[in-house]
């Protein structure tokens, strides 16, 4: 459906988010993965922080898309080192994309449905919660840790409408991954919006095949 991503607030019953990169800023977990991790794997293992880099990159690579790469207790395993400590260490880095608390606020009082929608660990996501508080919002919490199956695969979108019963033709669902919005369009949803700037430490994305939107406050009607 070709709309306008501010007509779609208007026309949604259900009111899908996905967390990471669409209402918690993305540069947390790209700090995280992207430079700690690698600098403690380094120290760990005798390596350059380079060498860590491309060693980890390739096993990131390996598993995208991947219920495992969401899952804390695996990359401890994997790669030897205390990820969840990491994750820890460094709370104080997780915050709100900009705008983001004001339109949850927003939409909590209206009677559009919201559902928190995200391939987060339960774990990773009981962190961010006890962090921002961002539960208090939504009227649904939904972990495809759950159901087993990442937001990437059909059989996620399958299992999350045999739970909570959504239509696709009045469902809005926002996020910033390509391939799974790719998954929600397949299973028939069809407003789909997706964030273009998930980390505000990065530019903002382009060359999305979705309507774009810089962060969910701009799903907000324009006031002036
Ligand atoms: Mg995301």
């Amino acid at each position: 459906m070709n709309l306008d991503p501010q007509m779609t607030l208007e026309r949604c019953e259900t009111l899908m988010l996905d967390m990471d990169g669409t209402i918690l800023d993305l540069a947390f977990d790209n700090y995280i993965w992207k430079s700690l991790v690698p600098r403690r794997y380094a120290a760990a293992n005798g390596m350059t922080f380079e060498a860590a880099r491309e060693h980890l990159f390739e096993q990131y690579s390996a598993i995208q898309g991947d219920l495992e790469w969401y899952c804390l207790d695996h990359w401890n395993e994997r790669l030897g080192i205390d990820v969840v400590k990491i994750h820890h260490d460094v709370t104080h880095r997780i915050g709100y994309l900009p705008g983001a608390l004001d339109f949850l606020r927003n939409v909590h009082q209206s009677d559009v449905r919201v559902l928190l929608v995200t391939n987060s660990h339960p774990d990773t996501l009981d962190l961010k919660d006890a962090v921002t508080g961002l539960a208090d919002y939504f009227d649904g919490i939904h972990s495809s840790h759950t159901y087993g199956h990442a937001k990437e695969s059909q059989s996620f979108w399958k299992a999350l409408q045999d739970d909570v019963g959504f239509d696709v033709e009045t469902t809005l669902f926002v996020d910033d991954s390509q391939p799974v919005l790719q998954s929600a369009q397949k299973f028939g949803v069809e407003m789909l919006v997706t964030v273009t700037r998930p980390d505000t430490s990065e530019p903002t994305k382009q060359g999305s095949e979705f309507r774009g939107v810089e962060g969910v406050k701009d799903l907000l009607p324009r006031t002036s």
